[in-house]
């Protein structure tokens, strides 16, 4: 891992203090502060992507129970 040296980085709740971590928690807030901002940029671009894989997934799955279940009973 890559050693970073000390920099002050300031939560979004205005806490400020020394980090040598790519992540570390906000004694304040608790919230993560990130050593690089654009390291928050990219953690949010991952969850966002999490969570549209899942949406096609459930989005997927309800129409394959819509088609191959409801239909056929429906119709019955
Ligand atoms: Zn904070």
């Amino acid at each position: 891992m890559m050693s970073l040296s000390p920099k002050q980085v300031t939560c979004r709740c205005g806490h400020s203090f020394t980090t040598t971590r790519d992540r570390s928690w906000c004694e304040k807030c608790a919230d993560a502060v990130y050593y690089h901002e654009k390291d928050k940029n990219k953690h949010r671009f991952n969850s966002m992507y999490v969570i549209g894989i899942i949406l096609a997934v459930v989005t997927f799955l309800t129409y394959v129970f819509m088609e191959l279940i409801a239909s056929p009973l429906l119709s019955a």
